[in-house]
């Protein structure tokens, strides 16, 4: 069989493309190597989804799944290992053939302290920073993320601890360096993070213990970009370029969410990403 569209990766991005495509009547198979509902499934709560005062990340992937798989999206939980430009998609266990393929491979989170994940530690300041209202928190990272995230939090936060193992920054940090509650800390890192339940307390590698409630890492996420190179511009950062979005150098291959470069990756605008994705790939469908 030939599917109208493939798409790969089941978070918010391609769960919301496969709800489109099924509500213009195309056929569907989506692909995920991991499960459905992507880095949203790792997050307790969410509240700054439209529609909804506080929920859960599963229960929002939940409900997205249930509403593509009611729609009559097929689902294949198979890792991708390969998009080729006529459209078959190669998985490690199969291989499936599309009239065009919407890539939304998300990105992967990861530190030595993810066992705090949920519990304090974060890796979006815009999703979590609301959770720590007056609290001391530190920002991990030596980039832009690391500037932005730490001036953001400044503005909910009582004190930000922004923690840089070198002894500078890739980007300026003019719009932060007259800020009075964040405090530079250079040619240091977290080397345990101190609380039983939850971040109580950070140590660094100079000996220093600090008391903080929250620890956002600045550089702790990686597109899932690599093995689409030849179809797919990357960025230097890693990112898909976003010139042609949602199309790409490829015709019939269309990105959408958080594997794209933009301002903000959020469910707002991987959802939004996923809708325009599948809208523009129907519209330019060949062949019926
Ligand atoms: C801990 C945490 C909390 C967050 N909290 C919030 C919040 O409160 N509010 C908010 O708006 N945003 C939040 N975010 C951000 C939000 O989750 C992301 O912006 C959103 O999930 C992006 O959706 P996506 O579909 O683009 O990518 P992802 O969610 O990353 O999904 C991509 C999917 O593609 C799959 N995939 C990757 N490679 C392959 C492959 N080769 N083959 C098959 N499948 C593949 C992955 O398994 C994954 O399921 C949070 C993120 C994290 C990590």
């Amino acid at each position: 069989m030939i599917y109208d569209a493939i798409v790969v990766g089941a978070g918010p991005a391609g769960l919301t493309s496969a709800i489109y495509l099924r509500r213009a009547n195309k056929t569907v198979l989506v692909l995920d190597g991991n499960g459905y509902g992507g880095q949203i499934v790792n997050t307790g709560k969410v509240e700054n989804y439209p529609g909804f005062k506080s929920v859960t990340g599963k229960e929002l992937a939940d409900n997205m799944y249930e509403q593509a798989k009611d729609l009559g999206a097929k689902f294949k939980f198979e890792r991708v290992i390969n998009v080729s430009s006529d459209k078959t998609v190669t998985t490690d266990k199969d291989s499936y053939k599309g009239r065009c393929v919407i890539i939304a491979v998300g990105r992967t989170t990861k530190s030595s302290f993810d066992t705090y994940l949920g519990r304090g530690l974060s890796y979006c300041a815009t999703c979590d920073g609301n959770f720590f209202k007056k609290k001391d928190v530190a920002v991990v990272g030596d980039g832009l993320s690391a500037v932005e995230d730490s001036l953001y939090l400044s503005n909910i936060c009582n004190k930000v601890y922004l923690i840089n193992k070198k002894d500078s920054f890739r980007e300026s940090i003019k719009d932060i360096e007259d800020v009075s509650n964040i405090e530079i800390l250079l040619n240091t890192s977290i080397k345990t993070i101190g609380g039983e339940n939850v971040v109580e307390s950070i140590t660094l590698s100079d000996g220093r213990t600090i008391p903080v409630s929250g620890v956002f890492i600045a550089n702790g996420a990686f597109p899932n970009n690599d093995m689409f190179r030849d179809l797919i511009d990357v960025k230097e950062n890693g990112y898909f370029d976003e010139k042609l979005f949602p199309r790409t150098k490829t015709e019939g291959i269309y990105i959408a969410g958080d594997c794209v470069d933009k301002e903000l990756r959020q469910l707002t605008t991987a959802t939004s990403d996923g809708s325009v994705a599948a809208t523009v790939a129907i519209r330019e469908m060949k062949g019926e």
